[in-house]
């Protein structure tokens, strides 16, 4: 009796806890089932009403369909300092910013919004002449404050996340970027810290290889950034946010030799 009486206890007292855990987002959980009922229905509407005047002739539905994929993945830090924090911020509306994922220090995963969905994390972006990269990426934001190093497990965990995402929407290794490289002189994520050799080595992004190169005579450092798909409007946020990812050691913004020999390297893996 008395071993049934502490069971009974224990599964109450497990049910209190983990029903605290998840109850603190329940509100949020029940938003956001609501709004995607409510695209679900967008999507179902068709033939749509037209509101510019067109005539479209009878209403053929094609039988030929799928759904649109993602096309880019763009790595963040948080610049918070705990998942908690970063999992409140993308469930209040006041600040209506999200991810699809959410990587903390212990390496767990939250996932946020269906991949399919426009998450709001890269804000007025640009990358080679995409603009709204918001609308074509997956976004991923790594618990980490922006002056500390990504712990082990994130790493680990990360690399297992864009391997799933590579291979579900085969998206292109060059396509595997920063907050930082898409928003120059606005954004600097992921930090100097981030470990971009070790996931070009994997296939996500690309990294160079300085020894094997002959810059060409003529060669036009700002060109090549603009090849690898940097905005380079303000030429010194561009060669910022390329040092940010590329030499992170070097805090400058100015092209000296090594980065020529970097850059005709990159540009020839771009192109
Ligand atoms: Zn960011």
């Amino acid at each position: 009796m008395k071993a049934i009486l502490f069971l009974l206890i224990s599964v109450a007292g497990m049910a209190a806890f983990y029903g605290c855990r998840t109850g603190q987002y329940t509100a949020a959980n029940k938003a956001y089932k609501k709004q995607v009922k409510q695209f679900a229905k967008v999507i179902r509407e068709y033939p749509v009403k037209d509101s510019a005047g067109l005539n479209y002739a009878e209403w053929v539905g094609t039988t030929n369909l799928s759904l649109r994929k993602p096309n880019f993945v763009v790595i963040h830090h948080t610049a918070q300092n705990s998942c908690e924090q970063t999992l409140k911020t993308f469930t209040q509306t006041k600040n209506p910013v999200s991810s699809h994922y959410v990587i903390c220090r212990d390496g767990s995963v939250h996932h946020m919004l269906n991949d399919l969905l426009r998450a709001h994390h890269a804000g007025v972006s640009k990358w080679g002449n995409n603009i709204d990269l918001n609308s074509s990426s997956i976004g991923i934001e790594i618990d980490n404050n922006g002056s500390e190093p990504f712990s082990e497990a994130q790493i680990s965990s990360l690399l297992t996340l864009l391997d799933r995402l590579k291979k579900a929407y085969t998206i292109p290794t060059a396509n595997f970027i920063g907050h930082a490289d898409i928003a120059p002189g606005r954004k600097v994520d992921p930090s100097r810290r981030f470990p971009w050799q070790q996931l070009a080595q994997k296939g996500f992004g690309y990294w160079y290889d300085t020894t094997a190169v002959q810059v060409p005579a003529g060669f036009d450092p700002l060109l090549a950034l603009r090849v690898i798909g940097y905005n380079i409007q303000q030429e010194k946020n561009a060669i910022q946010s390329y040092k940010i990812h590329f030499t992170p050691q070097d805090t400058t913004k100015t092209i000296n030799e090594a980065d020529r020999k970097i850059l005709a390297d990159l540009m020839k893996k771009y192109q």
